[in-house]
């Protein structure tokens, strides 16, 4: 397989030298080949141009800033490596979902390119409900192209960071409460979906829009804890708000009624 992998590559940049050669220039990070050839294959697909720097690097996945054809800005998420703890910790996610059961008996890299793909499906379910999500683009294999958040490169602020930063007034926050809380009303109603990792790290604030991102473990409302994980969304948002900003009015019991 690594030799075909190599005479596969081989062949392709001799093909297209002059093409690919850009693709991948100023980024200097190492891919496994597969993920080359992932990367090479959206290219081929129109998906992205050129891949610039990293953004973001969490444990399991990367964020690139890339290029598209017109010179539009894309992120693009590469799911790398699972490890055994990664393993675990989405088995609650999966497990009780009748459409991912299955996953976690995959070898690493399948699994990765299932959760990609996962991740996908539900940013466009997401989308297309009218949550306020990066728009998702295309997927292939570990890698997912989307919306870039942020601009010329620099990634937009976590709500965690802009209230670090002291950015945001008791009544900017409470605006951006409310968007929130909005955003998993129409996820439970429009998507049927329920984020489950919902957090002031997994939102982004921008030009005074609000993002929601990291959705690769949004269960669907069949799911048995869906509920569960609905309460801890809606928890950690109520909490964030009153301990950092000190909105004190909301209740998660309420809001929780009032979403479902
Ligand atoms: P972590 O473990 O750090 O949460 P993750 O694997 O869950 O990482 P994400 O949360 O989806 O991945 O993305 C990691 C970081 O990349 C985000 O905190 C954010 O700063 C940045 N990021 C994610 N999506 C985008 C996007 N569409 N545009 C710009 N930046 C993004
Ligand atoms: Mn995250």
């Amino acid at each position: 397989i690594e030799k075909r992998v190599d005479i596969e590559i081989g062949k392709r940049s001799r093909e297209r030298r002059h093409k690919d050669s850009d693709l991948l220039e100023t980024v200097e990070e190492v891919f496994d080949k597969p993920t080359i050839l992932a990367i090479i294959e959206l290219k081929n697909r129109g998906c992205l141009a050129e891949l610039k720097g990293v953004v973001a690097a969490g444990k399991e996945a990367r964020i690139y800033w890339a290029k598209n054809r017109n010179g539009g800005d894309l992120a693009v998420k590469i799911y790398l490596t699972s490890s055994a703890e990664f393993r675990k910790s989405i088995w609650k996610y999966i497990k009780g979902d009748p459409r991912y059961e299955w996953i976690t008996s995959l070898p690493s890299h399948k699994l990765m390119s299932v959760w990609a793909k996962k991740e996908f499906s539900n940013l466009r379910k997401m989308y297309e409900a009218g949550v306020s999500v990066p728009k998702p683009f295309c997927v292939y294999r570990n890698v997912l192209v989307m919306e870039f958040i942020g601009s010329e490169g620099v990634r937009a602020p976590l709500l965690k960071e802009v209230v670090e930063m002291g950015k945001i007034d008791y009544e900017m926050a409470q605006k951006i409460f409310g968007i929130i809380i909005k955003n998993i009303y129409k996820m439970y109603w429009f998507a049927g979906l329920v984020h489950g990792d919902l957090s002031e790290y997994n939102v982004m604030i921008h030009n005074d829009n609000v993002y929601i991102i990291d959705v690769s473990q949004a269960v669907s409302l069949s799911h048995p804890n869906a509920h569960v994980f609905l309460y801890r969304d809606v928890m950690n948002i109520v909490k964030f708000f009153r301990d950092e900003i000190g909105l004190e009015q909301y209740s998660a019991d309420k809001l929780f009624d009032y979403i479902v």
